[in-house]
């Protein structure tokens, strides 16, 4: 579940879009002023932030320019119309994209979905090639799971979603998380799927091996975890 911060102090905006953002299934906070939406992003830990430019005690601009220290997580810059300058000067500071107040949400939930995707790619590419659990280890450049040097032969997807968890160990990772991110279906579909190459991994790894590794979250997923 990805946690979205937005920096608004027009509160009923940051109201409306708080509201879109949790009815799409994010993890949502607002901030009101842009010291303390500062102060949320480097001790919250979102995965991206709504800021809007036009903001008390600290500037937009100047919230991307010290959380770019600090951080890089995508920065969506709420401008109002004709604010070239602002715009400029917001992707200069680091910001990875803008819309223009007033805008549609559908267009601002797309570049949520965009800005979202390239985190999780650039995630993946700058993972370690080798990820290894107790006696567990994978490695991704050779495309092999072992446990305790015995060899596990998993399928191509069996791999991906293994590779998948384990990067997120200990978070809590939804089904269409899953979906979308290692199978790349863009909508919440039939989610199935991802229960039985669960129940294949299981099946592989922790039932042979008498592990618990892959964990069922209730009425959210599932997650990785090893003692
Ligand atoms: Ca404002």
């Amino acid at each position: 579940m990805s946690r979205i911060l937005i920096i608004e102090d027009e509160k009923k905006i940051a109201r409306f879009l708080e509201l879109e953002l949790l009815h799409e299934g994010y993890d949502v906070a607002t901030a009101n002023d842009g010291r303390t939406g500062l102060e949320k992003a480097l001790s919250w830990n979102p995965d991206l932030l709504i800021l809007d430019l036009m903001l008390p005690e600290l500037s937009g601009i100047e919230v991307c320019r010290r959380l770019r220290h600090e951080s890089d997580v995508p920065i969506i810059m709420l401008t109002a119309k004709d604010d070239v300058s602002d715009k400029v000067m917001g992707l200069d500071m680091g910001a990875d994209d803008y819309m223009t107040k007033p805008f549609a949400i559908e267009e601002l939930l797309a570049r949520i979905r965009v800005c979202l995707k390239k985190r999780v790619r650039a995630a993946q590419q700058s993972a370690p090639a080798c990820l290894t659990a107790g006696l567990l280890k994978l490695d991704a450049a050779s495309y092999s799971v072992s446990y305790d040097g015995s060899p596990i032969a998993l399928t191509k997807k069996e791999f991906d979603l293994l590779k998948y968890l384990m990067q997120h160990r200990g978070q809590a990772v939804t089904r269409d998380a899953l979906l979308s991110d290692v199978w790349g279906y863009d909508y919440s579909g039939d989610t199935n799927v991802v229960d039985v190459y669960i129940r294949y991994l299981r099946h592989k790894i922790d039932e042979p091996f008498g592990i618990k590794s892959i964990h069922t979250i209730r009425a959210v997923g599932y997650m990785f975890s090893h003692e």
